[in-house]
Parts: C-alpha cells; structure tokens; sequence
C-alpha cells in the first residue's frame, strides 16, 4: 500500500483499510490543527488510486469489511472520482459492509442532494465531522469554515441522503473566556445534528500551530482539568440526540467515558462529578497524547 506523509483516521476505523485518495485538507485552517500543514491538498491521480485498491485487494480481499476515504475531507472530491472509487471498492472487497470518510460542513454544502443520495446509494455510509464548537464565535476563532447554524444543514442534507454521522467536539476550543458558551452551544449543536456517533476530544495545543501562537501571546488560555471537566459536564447534560453511541475514550481526554446519549446520561454525570469531586482518579498525564 501506497501512502504520502502521515495517514490519520479515526480510532473506530483502526481495524479498516485505508485508501488515500486524497493527500491534505482542502480547507486547512483550523487554528488547532497540524495533521496536514505540510501537504498541499490535491485529489490523488485517480489510476494510482485504483491501483492502490487492486494491490490491497491482493494482499488483504476477504478480510476487508471497512474502508476508511483519507485524507482530511476527501468527501470534497467530485463525484466522478468518488463513483470510481466507490465501484473500485465494492468489486474489490467481497466482504465490504461500510466506507467513511472525513467531511467538512464545507464539503456537504458545496453537494447536492442529488450527489448525496447518490454517492450513500453506491456506498458512502458514513461521514465523520468536527464542528469542535457549537459556539458561532468559538468557531470563527479558530477558523473551522462554517458557523452553527451551517453545520445543522449540512447535517441535515447528510441525513436527507441517508447517510450517518459521527461528530466530534473539542473540549478547550473556546478558551477560559468562551468555555461555558462553547460547551453549551456545542451541546445545541450535537441535537441538532443528531449523530449517531457522537465523542468529545480534548484540545491540546500544538506547537507551530496558530492557536499556540495565540497561547504564547497570552490570547488563549486552555481550561484547567476542572474545567475541562465541568464543559464535558455541561456539553452531557444538555445534547439530547435521538440515540447516540458516546465516548469520551479518546487518548486526549482525562475521563474516558463509553455508552450512549441520552440512554446514560446519569450513569456519565455521577462520573464527571465524582471526577469534579476528586472521588475517581483521571488519567495520568502520561497516558494522555493526542
Ligand atoms: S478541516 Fe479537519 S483536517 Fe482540515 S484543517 Fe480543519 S481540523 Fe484539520
């Protein structure tokens, strides 16, 4: 398999085949992130894409249930491009029973309901996006490219086309000033977009990135652990999706939660205050990374 630079997916698709038909992030702004500033985006020629999936279906044919679509929003490809390769895989992978990718609410605005439908019909199932925040001046600070009441459509056009979600929000992102703002509104946004898969992650800021270059001037300033928690504790007591598989388990975080909202809210809330409480011991620091 065939891959340039570092390869990143989500941890649900550890056990998936991962095809680069992308190489960056069309987009890649978001102040906090440094997974792709030092590709510059492009759609992979689309024959070497093809080739990378007959030599995985060589290697690895049977045993291929997942694929996950990299780069960082390789839902922006036309639909050319995702036709060839959603056929690609299918034909390919006898045992194939899901494909994801990355998506911004950028990328889904910019499609159609048409194209929608139709990249779910030939197999596109599921979408994993991070507003971060649900909080409208949260998002425009660390430049995520759509504001709340987007991302609510773009959810809803994901969902017109039958096609799941699973959403990601980063405790952090507002800041000390903006942190009960941004646990709130990102609570709102979570119901709105109604995922099926729905985890917090914690920021942490990397250096080189703009964000930290906010920190080192003093213009950001990272919630303490109890506050970080106390946002988790807010974010879990007000999102109310239909039924949403929820973690918190993620390597960032300091209380890895699992179940589902709002099924187990109380079960999560009597965690995080015991947490508060000092009652439960948090992930060492050590054990933390990104
Ligand atoms: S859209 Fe995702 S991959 Fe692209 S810059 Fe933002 S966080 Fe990074």
């Amino acid at each position: 398999m065939r891959y340039e630079g570092d390869i990143y997916r989500p941890p649900s698709e550890a056990n998936s085949y991962i095809l680069q038909a992308t190489v960056g992030c069309s987009w890649n702004h978001c102040t906090y992130c440094d997974m792709y500033r030092a590709k510059r985006f492009r759609v992979r020629d689309m024959q070497e894409v093809l080739e990378d999936v007959a030599m995985a279906g060589q290697h690895l044919g049977d045993r291929v249930d997942k694929v996950f679509v990299a780069d960082g929003d390789a839902l922006v490809m036309d639909l050319d491009d995702w036709t060839t390769i959603l056929e690609a895989v299918k034909a390919t992978f006898p045992r194939l029973r899901r494909v994801s990718a990355y998506a911004t609410a950028r990328n889904l605005l910019e499609k159609t309901p048409e194209e929608l439908a139709t990249l779910k019909a030939q197999g596109l199932d599921l979408l994993y996006v991070g507003p971060e925040s649900g909080d409208d001046v949260t998002m425009k600070r660390i430049a995520k490219g759509a504001d709340h009441a987007q991302h609510a459509e773009a959810a809803a056009k994901a969902h017109a086309a039958g096609m799941k979600l699973s959403l990601i929000f980063l405790l952090g992102a507002g800041g000390i000033e903006r942190s009960e703002e941004h646990a709130l509104a990102s609570a709102r946004l979570a119901t709105a977009m109604d995922p099926r898969f729905l985890s917090l992650l914690t920021l942490t800021v990397v250096p080189g990135t703009p964000i930290a270059k906010l920190e080192e001037r003093g213009d950001f300033e990272l919630p303490d652990i109890q506050g970080l928690l106390r946002e988790a504790r807010i974010f879990i007591a007000e999102a109310n999706p239909t039924d949403a598989i929820f973690r918190t388990n993620h390597a960032s975080n300091w209380l890895p939660l699992a179940g589902r909202l709002p099924r187990d809210r109380e079960r999560f809330l009597e965690a995080l205050d015991a947490a508060l409480a000092g009652d439960i011991p948090l992930r060492p620091s050590w054990a933390r990374g990104l």
